[in-house]
């Protein structure tokens, strides 16, 4: 889902909102005028901030890398957001996922506003020593735009705790004798980080479609009340699915991308010891591994862990021991599987290929990866899509605890810490659901930015920002 795709839902959410009178103020005349200031603030960037990265290369020649900090908006608390190294970084991918942590932040309660980072380079292709040096000089361009209170970043795609360890020392240096523990989140446990945050984005995943099942459809199944009845598609859905939830045959999961958070999604399903499931089909950048009876996750995630990416050849599978069929990395979209878990990139599920989705519930892990085309393609064939702003924010629930524990100076424990994130994410996956299944309009994504705008509009509204 790109950049024009975000804003649009944007308008036409609050197109909705002018119908409706969920704020109590005034007349209609004076209503819409508040919700048009709303929809062009919210529409509006608030800083786009590029420079380029020098690095000299361990063979001596000099690059040139651009990189950005984009702050989208904080009426909801302090900038927060990932920094990406990968080689699709434009400015407009970064501002969208700038514009997606704004709106995932207020859906979920959290007190952040919305940033993202990014640097235009494929980490693969960097030794340890220089992306230590991209690390540092990214802190170095954009120090005055960061810090504990302005600007936090974490990890996402091609990032992982110990480039933010290094930024962290970066941030350090430039500012000696200040606060600079909750100047990132993300970090090591042993650099004062949160324990469970790698995890964290990857359990949140599969609970939002766990629970989803196992609690909130359990819950209504018996006895449904008659608005949730207009969704019977969906239910439909959902009854099949139940059913695997009583018997032997497991529920089949197929997740795309292998690393922070697909591997940690995977594994969830793979031990969930309520519910038996089969993770029948893993990609990442290179390739597909398939096994109908079931791959032994345990295995891959350690072999993962060890080479940096799944095993590519029919060698690679015996050396680690392991059984699977291999195949292209876009085959994994079109697997017969009943939950496909997006822990990738961007743009997977378009008009161009929606017709050929299987899977019955899809989950979206990694940002943007379906389009508002498909989404409502796909929900009219009965599928769910859970979408991006609900199910991947298990990660900012652990950063918002990362952050404030660097406040009170004490470390959680990492059942604290899985706990406190679990309920608070189940919370919000109840309001959105109850939302969701009551209307037949929308999509869950129109829900989940329907509730997040709601709760913007009324903080810039008690601001005194919308005359
Ligand atoms: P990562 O770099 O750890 O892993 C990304 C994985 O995707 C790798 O296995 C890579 O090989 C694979 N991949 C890349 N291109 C692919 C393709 N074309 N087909 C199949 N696989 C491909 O990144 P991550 O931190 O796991 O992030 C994954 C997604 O989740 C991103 O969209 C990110 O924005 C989102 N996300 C991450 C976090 C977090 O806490 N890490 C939080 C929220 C959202």
């Amino acid at each position: 889902m790109e950049r024009s795709q975000t804003k649009e839902l944007i308008e036409e959410v609050i197109n909705e909102l002018k119908k409706q009178s969920f704020m109590d103020i005034g007349d209609k005349k004076e209503r819409d005028k508040v919700l048009e200031s709303a929809g062009e603030i919210l529409k509006t960037t608030d800083k786009i901030i590029k420079s380029y990265i020098r690095v000299s290369r361990d063979g001596g020649e000099i690059e040139c890398i651009p990189a950005y900090r984009i702050q989208h908006n904080d009426i909801s608390g302090f900038y927060k957001g990932g920094i990406r190294f990968s080689e699709e970084v434009s400015e407009s991918e970064v501002e969208n996922l700038a514009i997606l942590m704004t709106l995932k932040n207020a859906l979920h309660g959290l007190p952040f506003g919305g940033a993202k980072g990014g640097v235009h380079v494929n980490p693969r292709k960097y030794t340890e020593r220089e992306l230590n040096l991209i690390s540092k000089k990214y802190v170095q361009r954009f120090a005055l735009n960061l810090g504990p209170t302005q600007d936090i970043p974490a990890p996402d795609l091609g990032t992982d705790e110990k480039i933010i360890d290094w930024m962290v020392g970066e941030y350090k240096t430039i500012n000696p004798g200040q606060a600079y523990i909750g100047s990132f989140t993300g970090k090591s446990v042993e650099n004062n980080g949160a324990r469970g945050r790698r995890e964290s984005t990857g359990i949140g995943t599969f609970l939002s479609y766990f629970y989803l099942l196992n609690e909130w459809f359990a819950d209504k199944k018996e006895n449904i009340p008659v608005e949730y009845k207009e969704r019977s598609k969906q239910w439909r859905t959902f009854e099949k699915l139940y059913e695997k939830f009583k018997e032997a045959d497991p529920v089949e999961i197929a997740v795309q991308g292998f690393g922070n958070v697909g591997s940690v999604a995977a594994l969830e399903a793979y031990n969930c010891s309520e519910v038996k499931h089969s993770v029948t089909a893993v990609s990442d950048q290179f390739v597909t591994l398939i096994n109908k009876e079931g791959l032994n996750i345990e295995k891959l995630a350690a072999y993962e862990k060890e080479n940096k990416g799944l095993p590519k050849t029919t060698q690679h599978l015996k050396e680690a021991n392991l059984e699977a069929e291999i195949k292209k990395p876009e085959d994994l979209l079109t697997f017969h599987t009943d939950v496909l878990i997006f822990a990738a990139i961007e743009d997977q599920v378009t008009k161009e290929n929606m017709q050929d989705i299987k899977a019955d519930i899809l989950v979206e892990g990694a940002n943007a990866p379906v389009s508002v085309e498909a989404d409502l393609f796909l929900q009219n064939k009965g599928k769910v899509i859970v979408p991006d702003i609900l199910a991947n924010a298990g990660g900012v629930h652990v950063s918002y605890l990362e952050w404030k524990q660097s406040r009170v100076t004490e470390l959680y424990s990492k059942d604290q810490i899985l706990q406190e994130m679990g309920s608070q994410m189940k919370e919000t996956l109840k309001k959105v659901y109850d939302e969701y299944f009551k209307s037949t309009e929308h999509t869950m994504r129109f829900t989940c930015y329907s509730i997040a705008l709601r709760r913007l509009i009324t903080l810039l509204y008690r601001h005194g920002k919308l005359f």
